[in-house]
């Protein structure tokens, strides 16, 4: 009840067209989340390393962290994808690597959302070349169905829609990522 500090009314006048996930369900969602990854990796002796892939899942990241209740080491990596602003290619850049040495690690890729699956599952196979103990991976969202590579997620908080959202991190060009909550954006933005 005491979510609606930030309007996005105010700031963002008919360009959200609806709210998809409310912050208190993304509140909700990032704690059942980390009490799985959390017991999953209990008994791993080695530290879990999370990968988290900038800008978009960054939001995730910093509050995924702090759900879990084992010690992990944090890494970031930025990455272009060649494709239009609402759609990925799949041809991958790195622009920011890991800056430590991954092999015999235990690796969680966070991400933000999976839509077609081509950019993880370049970031999967190069992870996997660095010969890490494990590589798997949680999204906070998912696109069913839209995958066009069958890639092994095995913590996905929502699946959602067809539909291009923003806020929790996601952008349409750069904008919209501070939202508290994720919504739909009104298609008139972009067209
Ligand atoms: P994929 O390679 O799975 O098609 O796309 C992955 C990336 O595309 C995501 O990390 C995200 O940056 C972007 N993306 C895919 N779907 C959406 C969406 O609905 N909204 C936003 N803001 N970005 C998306
Ligand atoms: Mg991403
Ligand atoms: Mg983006």
């Amino acid at each position: 009840a005491q979510d609606a500090v930030f309007d996005p009314d105010a700031w963002y006048a008919g360009q959200i067209e609806r709210t998809i996930i409310t912050e208190e369900e993304l509140r909700a969602k990032v704690a059942e989340l980390g009490e799985r990854v959390s017991a999953d990796f209990a008994d791993t002796t080695d530290e879990l390393l999370l990968v988290g892939v900038f800008k978009g899942a960054v939001m995730f990241m910093a509050d995924f962290a702090r759900a879990l209740t084992v010690p992990v080491k944090m890494e970031f990596m930025a990455l272009s994808s060649y494709g239009s602003s609402t759609t990925s290619s799949g041809t991958v850049r790195i622009l920011k690597d890991i800056d430590s040495d991954v092999a015999g690690k235990h690796i969680l890729v966070v991400e933000d959302i999976i839509d077609s699956g081509l950019t993880l599952s370049w970031l999967l196979k190069y992870l996997e070349g660095l010969r890490p103990a494990s590589v798997s991976v949680v999204s906070m969202l998912r696109k069913p169905g839209v995958q066009r590579v069958d890639i092994p997620v095995k913590y996905v908080g929502f699946d959602i829609p067809n539909e291009f959202v923003v806020g929790y991190g996601l952008d349409y060009a750069e904008r919209y990522r501070e939202l508290p909550f994720i919504g739909v954006l009104n298609p008139e933005v972009y067209q």
